[in-house]
């Protein structure tokens, strides 16, 4: 057995991850005075959250006319009518209220000529229950508002005395025998020295699983940490077929040119000049939802009417927009044009690629971000101690396929929504659980066979064969061939764990030994989402499969759950809720608004 010595520290929260959503969870218990701690692997503020551009989806009404209803409206359909109706009326509803506290909190959002909040249109946001004209629904600071919210959340958590433990890797939860969660073990990277965490509640932050593709616009960060804490943990994650593709991510880089740019009036041309959207979505255009320009895009390329050599991507215009829009409303995005597609967006179009960008899966949790436990008998069973909120959680608002600036409020929604639920159920006067010593064993265990792997097949290798597969076998376009020689191959890499080499056995900023501990993360996400994908027989939202082309909502408008045991993995269903917070009659939506359709924009 592996002997480490480690440091103990009690919380009544411990929340793992420092993004939109695990700032807003740790500003909200440290607000009610529970004694809170939040660990993050990379500085707070270098979190993915940072490079949210668009911004933040409410219905102000500062633009013009909107309703919560109709934002609800728009989530419900966007998700393929897979989202949970509960959730979702939760995250419409509270919309407003969030980010009111946000301006209050200081984000500093840009504004109108009579100072509100300014906002602007984004795919798939439209108003009169997707009957009328699009909304300017989405609150903005320039394009760098995931920047200006996770600064303020910082400062204000900081303000109300959060603990930061920062450049501490979470490697795995502690469970007692009973599978309450009773903790976190942590790696401290500058030092080497271990931490064991006692907590009341653990909440999983950790963001999304974009790495397990090969072209991702997120960060390197963006490992899944939490979705393969929580498969060791022996609980399912949720929904993991569907994996959200932006529409414009720079040819070559991955990197993110935002939705605001065609919200702005930017459109996509292909090796016709055509503005083909037109064709594909008449009354929404350039601003359908993603899964159907991504789909589209990746149409007219197969068809040959790409642009470029290759003919293999797509171009996006922005040069038509008066200079001064593009300096005041997306200055950063002329930058990454500039820098990684060495173009100038007042003068030429942007070579833009449909790119991994959004995990809609994750970990399955109600909308207080209470992660579930499900059985056969219970399909909403708690899994005591723990929650999970952000791209990290699966509440779930986004059901097949996420709108966009629909993530942040996901995030400061349900961050706060955890908060006000942990000041609920956690006892600031019970004792702090006190970790089994076996869970710490077995803990360490783990860590130290990776630390001392003596394979064949370095980290880096790996990773790769995992993310090429991922991009060819579970893509934009899926069949039943490529998902099941997907589920083979992957299945296939993931074995491939066992006979993985690392070279440096320090402890002390050891990155070799951290990427593998995130490859061993990645793979429980990789799976799972291959599988469900394999699974699933029809269309919806962002699982497009060219063998089953129509939504089945008699036989698949369900949630899958894919539950691990070493190789083993047991592939279960849950039902979506169907049933809103409120009636019509007291005030909620009208049942017949957001019954299921087809989807068309
Ligand atoms: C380029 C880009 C632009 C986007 N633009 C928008 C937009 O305009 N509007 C919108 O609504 N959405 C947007 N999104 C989506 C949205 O930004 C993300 O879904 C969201 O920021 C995720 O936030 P999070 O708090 O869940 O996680 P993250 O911000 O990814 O943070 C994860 C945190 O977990 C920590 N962590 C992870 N693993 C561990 C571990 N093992 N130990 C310790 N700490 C760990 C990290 O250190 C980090 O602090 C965009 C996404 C990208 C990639």
């Amino acid at each position: 057995m592996a002997a480490y010595e480690y440091e103990t520290h009690d919380y009544d929260v411990v929340v793992v991850g420092a993004g939109g959503a695990g700032l807003r969870a740790t500003l909200g218990m440290a607000e009610q005075g529970l004694r809170t701690a939040c660990i993050s692997k990379v500085f707070p503020t270098r979190s993915h959250t940072v490079a949210a551009q668009g911004g933040i989806a409410a219905s102000l009404s500062n633009m013009g006319p909107d309703h919560w209803q109709w934002h609800m409206y728009d989530t419900v359909k966007g998700s393929d009518w897979l989202g949970d109706t509960d959730a979702m009326e939760y995250l419409a509803r509270e919309a407003p209220k969030a980010v009111y506290e946000l301006e209050h909190y200081g984000v500093p959002f840009s504004r109108t000529e009579a100072g509100k909040i300014y906002q602007r249109p984004f795919g798939g946001h439209t108003t009169e229950f997707g009957e009328g004209p699009p909304v300017q629904r989405t609150c903005a600071a320039a394009d760098r508002t995931g920047h200006a919210i996770l600064h303020t959340l910082y400062g204000q958590s900081l303000k109300n005395n959060a603990e930061f433990y920062i450049e501490y890797f979470a490697i795995d939860l502690l469970m007692d025998e009973d599978g309450t969660c009773t903790g976190v073990l942590c790696w401290q990277l500058d030092t080497g020295q271990m931490h064991v965490f006692n907590a009341k509640m653990v909440v999983l932050a950790t963001g999304g699983y974009g790495r397990a593709y090969f072209s991702a616009t997120s960060a390197h960060t963006c490992t899944g940490d939490g979705g393969g804490m929580i498969a060791r943990a022996g609980l399912p994650l949720q929904d993991m077929e569907f994996v959200q593709f932006h529409p414009t991510g720079i040819y070559g880089s991955g990197c993110l040119i935002t939705e605001g740019a065609r919200g702005e009036g930017g459109y996509l041309t292909n090796s016709e000049g055509e503005r083909f959207m037109e064709r594909y979505a008449p009354t929404y255009k350039d601003l359908a939802s993603r899964d159907v320009v991504s789909r589209c895009m990746t149409m007219e390329i197969r068809e040959g009417r790409g642009v470029g050599d290759s003919k293999d991507h797509i171009h996006l215009h922005l040069n038509h927009l008066p200079p001064e829009t593009l300096a005041e409303r997306l200055p950063g995005i002329s930058e990454s044009a500039r820098i990684f597609a060495g173009v100038d967006l007042t003068k030429e179009p942007i070579p833009v690629l449909p790119t991994v960008h959004y995990n809609m899966g994750g970990i399955p949790t109600n909308y207080w971000g209470e992660v579930l436990s499900p059985t056969a008998d219970d399909p909403d069973r708690l899994a005591p101690g723990l929650m999970a909120v952000g791209e990290a959680g699966c509440a779930s608002v986004h059901g097949a396929n996420r709108l966009g600036s629909n993530s942040l409020i996901d995030l400061v929604v349900f961050g706060r929504a955890a908060a006000i639920r942990a000041g609920q159920v956690v006892d600031a006067d019970a004792p702090v659980p006190v970790a089994p010593k076996a869970a710490i064993d077995a803990a360490f265990d783990r860590f130290d066979n990776i630390r001392h792997a003596e394979g064949a097949i370095p980290t880096a290798d790996l990773r790769l064969e995992m993310q090429r597969t991922m991009q060819a076998d579970a893509a934009v376009f899926r069949t039943d061939k490529t998902l099941a020689e997907g589920v083979q191959k992957m299945q296939a890499v993931a074995s491939k764990m066992a006979d993985v080499k690392v070279t440096d056995r320090s402890l002390v900023w050891n990155s070799d030994l951290m990427e593998t501990l995130e490859l061993t993360n990645l793979m429980p996400n990789a799976l799972a989402t291959v599988i469900g994908a394999e699974a699933r027989k029809e269309s919806r939202g962002a699982h497009a499969h060219e063998d089953y082309p129509d939504r089945d909502d008699e036989n698949w408008r369900k949630h899958s759950l894919v539950w691990f045991e070493g190789e083993k993995t047991t592939l279960e269903f849950r039902p979506v809720h169907l049933d809103p917070l409120t009636t019509s009659d007291e005030g909620g939506i009208d049942l017949k608004k957001i019954a299921p359709k087809a989807r068309v924009y």
